[in-house]
């Protein structure tokens, strides 16, 4: 274990408190450098906290086979503890990984990878959504009905690119239109909740119009209708 380099990365936590030698790297640290071994007396372990992982990290490079058996092994004897515990991880570090992940997917490189990787795996990839399309469709169902107005937009911004037609814009801008009438159907005046507000190109696509907020103004459903594909 000595052999392996060590990456000696700890920050000095804290400036005052006793001091303790460090077994392995004989540092001298404050006692939060060092992991607690036992959480009844608060008696701290021999080794810091760098030297520690540092020994597990290399513990693990040779027992690896090992330990991965005991895990699994573990995870077959109670497997309702094991999944609990899963959820668990996933629910304490899922912020993290969605700003991690979002970082990641903002880089042109990564852009182009993801990409690739879609065009190489379409085969799969289609026939994995062909073998799930049930929990796909009742997924997608769940999240239309519980974001109704963003589902209308993003339904708006499928039709408009289906038809062609340039433009394309966000649930956001479309609660800004909403606002900006003060919920008001332009036509018939009445308000919102009294009416829902439906989304309306002011110059039809199929007269030309685009899909850009610029041409979106809400209108109640009876008077989008009526409206039709008529010019204003
Ligand atoms: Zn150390
Ligand atoms: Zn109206």
């Amino acid at each position: 274990m000595d052999s392996v380099p060590i990456q000696l990365a700890l920050p000095l936590l804290e400036s005052s408190g006793p001091l303790k030698i460090c077994s392995k790297c004989a540092r001298a640290l404050p006692l939060s450098a060092y992991y607690i071994k036992v959480k009844a007396t608060g008696r701290r372990m021999a080794d810091c906290r760098d030297c520690h992982n540092a020994g597990s990290i290399a513990y693990y490079a040779t027992h690896k086979e090992q330990h991965n058996r005991v895990a699994r092994e573990r995870r077959q004897r109670d497997p309702a503890r094991a999944r609990a515990k899963d959820r668990a991880k996933n629910a304490r570090t899922r912020p993290q990984l969605l700003v991690r992940r979002r970082a990641w997917h903002a880089l042109p490189a990564n852009k182009a990878k993801t990409k690739a990787y879609h065009k190489a795996h379409a085969d799969q990839e289609r026939a994995y959504y062909h073998a799930h399309a049930k929990c796909f469709i009742a997924r997608a169902g769940a999240w239309n009905k519980a974001h109704p107005d963003a589902a209308a937009v993003y339904t708006r911004n499928r039709r408009a690119r289906l038809a062609k037609a340039p433009g394309r814009f966000t649930p956001a801008e479309w609660q800004h239109v909403k606002e900006r009438q003060d919920y008001t159907c332009l036509d018939c005046g009445q308000r919102e909740p009294a009416i829902k507000l439906s989304i309306d190109h002011i110059i039809p696509l199929s007269k030309g119009g685009s899909n850009d907020i610029a041409n979106i103004a809400g209108r109640c459903q009876p008077c989008n209708s009526r409206k039709g594909a008529r010019l204003p």
